[in-house]
């Protein structure tokens, strides 16, 4: 499919959801490009809510502002929502979890390490469209009625405080719970994936890619120390192993475009790439981190920071067999010749652990190469000296 028009895209699933209705299930309804609802009302002030924490957010320390980046997340945005791009405003922010949220009052989060975590835009893609799949179906508003109606909505807090108290940021992690607005339905999840696809289709993206994005995810948890439970995505979304099935049967079903955009991915993030590996590596969760950079390695082999990255995975561990792993990795890194100057360093301190002093010394003098003004190069050179 071209890129002829998310209006089109919505023709034909309005009319599903149309064909649905008349069967007495869901409505066909969506959100107009341009809604706003009026104050008075339950949506009116469930927006009025969010818009608060939209603007505490604006001014949060956590927000990545890189220009380039905001830049190019605004494009992939509105692409998918062509008439929605208006509507939708997207925040970066700082911090090493897979986590994506959208607001019905159209504010969306994308976390960093969901960032590392894609290989492409499609990727990419495939969680905004499954996100913006939410919004379009006023999904938090269903809840927020349902959870009312029930009368239910001390659960409905306390379900969204325990999401709170699993992320490892505690300011954000509450923008989260408000953003995401807690745990979706089944139902709601699988419409978001429906619509994600055809955001996708319409746009011209790859949509095997959804199915990639949550194989890797349950890959990494099997893989990690951290349980499920903590997993904020997986809080407000569950069930991902049940939906795996129907988006790949989806994708197997797709044709036209297959767009991936892996330069394009690679050229948008560059300017952040490594601050979001040291804050992965910041985790100290070795077994997760090591999945992510082998994964993130088969798909790019000359790619000097990934290599990096798992090199620290290796000496920050500092298990048995560890500083060779290290070692090894940092080899890798420098023949890319695209390493950051502090390969050099970490070379620097395997050694010296190591007891090689003249390796140490070289390995010190190629990073006082790489990077003349290093703020740490006094510290080394007495840490070689003792
Ligand atoms: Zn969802």
């Amino acid at each position: 499919m071209n890129r002829r028009g998310f209006g089109c895209a919505l023709c034909a699933l309005a009319a599903l959801a149309a064909m649905r209705a008349a069967g007495g299930q869901t409505s066909p309804e969506f959100v107009r490009p341009g809604h706003r609802p009026p104050p008075d009302t339950d949506e009116g002030g469930l927006w009025s809510v969010m818009d608060r924490a939209e603007r505490d957010l604006r001014t949060s320390r956590f927000v990545v502002r890189d220009r380039a980046l905001n830049a190019y997340l605004r494009e992939v945005v509105c692409r998918l929502g062509k008439d929605h791009c208006p509507d939708l405003r997207l925040y970066v922010v700082r911090t090493p979890q897979f986590n994506a949220s959208m607001a019905p009052n159209g504010m969306m989060q994308v976390w960093t390490g969901l960032l590392l975590r894609c290989v492409d835009e499609a990727q990419l893609a495939a969680i905004l469209g499954h996100e913006m799949g939410h919004y379009l179906r006023r999904h938090s508003l269903e809840r927020f009625r349902d959870a009312r109606d029930k009368s239910n909505f001390g659960a409905f807090l306390s379900l969204g405080l325990a999401v709170a108290g699993a992320g490892i940021a505690g300011v954000i992690a509450n923008l989260a719970l408000l953003a995401s607005t807690f745990a979706y339905s089944r139902e709601q999840e699988h419409e978001a994936d429906r619509i994600g696809l055809e955001l996708m289709a319409s746009a011209g993206y790859a949509r095997i890619a959804a199915a990639e994005v949550w194989e890797q995810l349950i890959a990494e948890l099997a893989a990690g120390t951290v349980e499920r439970s903590q997993n904020v995505l997986l809080a407000t979304h569950p069930d991902p192993e049940e939906r795996l099935g129907a988006l790949r049967a989806a994708a197997a079903r797709a044709g036209g475009a297959e767009e991936r955009g892996i330069e394009r991915y690679r050229a948008g993030l560059a300017g952040v790439r490594e601050q979001i590996v040291r804050d992965e590596l910041s985790l100290r969760q070795y077994g997760r981190s090591e999945v992510v950079f082998d994964r993130l390695l088969a798909q790019a082999p000359g790619d000097g920071l990934l290599w990096y990255g798992k090199g620290e995975v290796y000496r920050l561990r500092a298990e048995s067999g560890d500083p060779a792993r290290a070692m090894e990795a940092y080899a890798r890194a420098l023949e890319t010749r695209a390493a950051p100057p502090d390969t050099h360093r970490s070379i620097v301190m395997v050694e010296l652990k190591q007891g090689n002093k003249e390796r140490a010394q070289a390995a010190l003098d190629a990073y006082l190469k790489a990077k003349p003004e290093a703020p740490d190069a006094g510290a080394l050179r007495m840490l070689l000296e003792q």
